[in-house]
């Protein structure tokens, strides 16, 4: 897989996931007894949106892709905790130091030399 199918499948993908996961959360609520705990509702209603956010990443991290810069083994996968330590997602190569994470050598070297 190319490095931008397998970026845009993993935007496409996110985006999908994020809607199905809210869109599941509200059909459970609908579907859930009246009487049910609200306790039971609210962990009901919070799954699929969590599902909604970590699936697509923990899926596509078994992706493999090849590296736009020296056509290896590219790898999609954690690469740091950001903003409220969400974590982050970078696409990374194995074989060079390419990389789309900000932080990583690539990306400071490539910024560094462009000053
Ligand atoms: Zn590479």
């Amino acid at each position: 897989m190319r490095y931008w199918v397998h970026a845009t499948v993993t935007g496409v993908f996110s985006i999908v996931a994020v809607i199905g996961g809210a869109v599941a959360a509200v059909v459970m609520a609908i579907a859930l007894p009246i009487d049910t705990p609200r306790v039971v509702g609210h962990i009901a209603m919070a799954v699929p949106v969590v599902l909604g956010f970590f699936l697509p990443s923990i899926i596509m991290t078994r992706v493999p892709f090849v590296c736009p810069k020296c056509g290896g083994r590219g790898k999609y996968g954690f690469a740091a905790f950001g903003n409220w330590f969400m974590p982050t997602y970078a696409w990374s190569c194995r074989d060079c130091d390419w990389s789309t994470y900000r932080w990583s050598a690539y990306y400071q070297r490539k910024y560094t030399r462009k000053m």
